[in-house]
């Protein structure tokens, strides 16, 4: 993990993870050159994560569940979210979808609450590029809403996708960005950002720190204000031109995280497919649900 040049391993230190122990990590990269921790299984304290819950902090997960996937992922997705996801603290579900009727009544702990939220734009497009571009645009007009209101820190997650470990507070920040499993190890001109110059997500082949998942995302109302507000422009924007980035959002996303550097950086091992096979470096998972190309999305 060489992308970082200047990365240097300080004694980090940030409000909900304690002091990080970048040292117990040695083989990879645990700072940023810009000075984010890059958050790996052994790095911090999750005693001391824990302790985020006296902050009493209203935490919101936001998830998209439409067409197929409401039935096919929610419901484990919602089962292992109550096991591992930041578990004694305030939490609220935020599911969007065009069917609340048919969302899985799943039992909540003390403290966590579900709402539907209704989305029915999302519906409506037929390619699963659009529902997964159109989040954006759906993000924005929440945070502005009751969501934005209620949650200090939220995480925008895929469904098809579950929790096979603890995701506490260490994952929290101003702004999280997710490594992205497939490329975490390629240099840095090689990263799939979007080359087209007349993209609003170009990037120039010396720009890109890393490249980041939209499957996972978060930070505080405000920064995720502006994150959403700038991917859903760059989106309308390319597709009043005809375009479409290589990424769609996810390609957006890299821009946005390029330009206003994200606080705190997730592993892979936050975001894990077992597509990829075993890695040494990978202690600890979210599971990605296999992928199921073969069929139609929505
Ligand atoms: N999504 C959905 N229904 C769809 C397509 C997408 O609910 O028909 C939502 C869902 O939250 C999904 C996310 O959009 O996890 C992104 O789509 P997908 O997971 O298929 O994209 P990929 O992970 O392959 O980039
Ligand atoms: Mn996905």
């Amino acid at each position: 993990m060489g992308l970082c040049p200047l990365a240097r391993m300080p004694l980090l230190r940030d409000n909900f993870t304690g002091p990080l122990h970048p040292w117990a990590r040695p083989e990879v990269l645990t700072c940023t050159c810009w000075g984010a921790p890059i958050i790996w299984d052994g790095t911090f304290d999750p005693d001391v994560a824990q302790q985020g819950a006296v902050q009493n902090l209203t935490i919101g997960l936001t998830v998209f569940a439409v067409g197929r996937y409401l039935q096919k992922y929610l419901a484990h997705f919602l089962e292992t979210a109550e096991q591992h996801f930041m578990v004694g603290q305030r939490v609220v579900y935020y599911v969007f979808t065009e069917g609340p009727a048919a969302v899985p009544r799943v039992r909540l702990g003390p403290d966590r609450r579900l709402r539907e939220e209704r989305e029915e734009r999302v519906a409506r497009w037929r390619r699963w590029q659009n529902v997964s571009m159109v989040r954006m645009r759906t993000l924005h007009a929440a945070l502005g809403g009751r969501l934005g209101r209620e949650a200090r820190f939220l995480r925008s997650v895929d469904v098809d996708q579950h929790f096979s470990g603890t995701f506490g507070s260490e994952a929290l920040a101003e702004s999280v960005a997710q490594l992205l499993l497939w490329h975490y190890r390629w240099r840095r001109r090689l990263l799939p950002f979007e080359r087209d110059a007349r993209s609003a997500a170009a990037l120039d082949p010396s720009e890109g720190d890393f490249c980041y998942q939209a499957a996972v995302f978060g930070g505080s109302v405000a920064a995720l204000r502006q994150l959403t507000v700038y991917c859903a422009r760059g989106l309308r924007r390319d597709r009043a031109r005809g375009l479409e980035a290589r990424w769609h959002d996810e390609s957006h996303l890299n821009k946005s995280f390029w330009l206003q550097k994200p606080a705190k950086l997730l592993s892979p091992e936050f975001c894990w497919s077992s597509d990829v096979g075993r890695r040494a470096e990978i202690r600890r998972q979210l599971l990605w649900a296999p992928k199921e190309y073969a069929l139609p999305r929505g």
